[in-house]
C-alpha cells in the first residue's frame, strides 16, 4: 500500500463545519454505508475514520488537516431510511450551509456503491450540487463486490448525468491513487 500523504491531523467534529478555512477543502459524502470511512482510511493510509457496522450513526462533520496542505471534510451519510423527516432536515441545513459558504471548496466526492447504483437520495443531492455549480466527482465504491452487469448498469446511469467518475475498492486498494492524484492536482490550482 502506497502512502499518498504523510501527516494527518484530526481537526474536530462539528455540527456546523467551519466555512472560513485558509486551505483547499475536499468533501466526501454519500449514503450511509456506502464505504466512506473505508475510503478515507485508504486515502489517508490510516484508520482515522471510523468504519461502522451500524449505518447512519455519524451525524457530525469530521474535518482532517492533511500535510498542512488541505482539509478533508467527511460529511455524515444521508438516505438512512429509519431517520425521521426532522432528522433529514437536521442533516440538510448545516450541510447545505457549509457547501454553499465554504471559501476554498475544491471538489466534492460523492460516493456511490457500485452494486446499489444511484438512489433517489443521491439524485436529489446531485441535482442540488449541479444547480449550485459545485464541482463534483462520483466515486464508485466496492467495485470488488459488483458484477460486470452491476458495473455496466451503474456506469450507464452515471453517463447520463455527465459527471466525471472513478472506480474504487478500499478493500483491494484500487483507484485510490487516482483519487489522491485528483486531490493533489486540485490543490495546486
Ligand atoms: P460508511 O458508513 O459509508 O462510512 O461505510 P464503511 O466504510 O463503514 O463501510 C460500510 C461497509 O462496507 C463495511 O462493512 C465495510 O467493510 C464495507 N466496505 C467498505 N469498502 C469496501 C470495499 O471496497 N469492498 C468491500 N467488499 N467492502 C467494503
Amino acid at each position: 500500500k502506497q502512502a499518498y500523504f504523510k501527516k494527518v491531523k484530526f481537526v474536530g467534529s462539528f455540527l456546523e463545519a467551519p466555512t472560513r478555512l485558509e486551505l483547499p477543502q475536499f468533501v466526501f459524502c454519500g449514503r450511509s454505508n456506502v464505504g466512506k470511512s473505508s475510503l478515507i482510511n485508504a486515502i489517508l493510509n490510516q484508520k482515522i475514520a471510523k468504519v461502522s457496522k451500524t449505518p447512519g450513526k455519524t451525524t457530525t462533520i469530521n474535518v482532517f488537516l492533511v500535510d498542512e496542505k488541505f482539509y478533508l471534510v467527511d460529511l455524515p451519510g444521508y438516505g438512512f431510511a429509519k431517520r425521521s423527516k426532522s432528522m433529514v432536515n437536521a442533516w440538510q441545513k448545516p450541510i447545505e450551509n457549509y457547501l454553499l459558504n465554504a471559501n476554498m471548496l475544491r471538489l466534492i466526492f460523492l460516493l456511490i456503491d457500485t452494486k446499489i447504483s444511484i438512489m433517489p437520495s443521491d439524485e436529489i443531492f446531485l441535482n442540488w450540487l449541479k444547480y449550485n455549480n459545485l464541482s463534483t466527482v462520483i466515486v464508485l465504491t466496492k467495485i470488488d463486490k459488483a458484477s460486470q452487469s452491476h458495473l455496466a448498469k451503474t456506469k450507464k446511469a452515471i453517463e447520463t448525468l455527465n459527471i466525471k467518475y472513478i472506480k474504487t475498492s478500499s478493500t483491494y486498494h484500487k483507484g485510490i491513487d487516482k483519487l489522491a492524484q485528483l486531490i493533489e492536482q486540485a490543490c495546486d490550482i
